[in-house]
């Protein structure tokens, strides 16, 4: 799988699958925006402000393996 990128309002997210360890760190930090059982199961519009951007991005800073990545505008 290559990266993908989910663009939303504040803030994009990119993933590439292959590199995901699966951690959830994510999931755990973040449903709203991290759900796995919705497809996309990635949607940064679910962080439509600024201070829930922030957090995402913070939940993306931890995750171990680099499959994430923050996408700035
Ligand atoms: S935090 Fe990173 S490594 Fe863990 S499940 Fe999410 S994308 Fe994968």
């Amino acid at each position: 799988m290559a990266r993908k990128t989910y663009s939303g309002p504040v803030v994009g997210v990119s993933f590439d699958g292959d590199v995901c360890q699966h951690a959830a760190e994510c999931v755990r930090g973040m449903p709203a925006v991290f759900d796995v059982d919705r497809r996309p199961w990635i949607d940064p519009g679910q962080a439509d402000t600024e201070s829930s951007a922030e957090a995402l991005r913070q939940v993306i800073g931890r995750c171990p393996s680099g499959a994430l990545e923050v996408v700035e505008h």
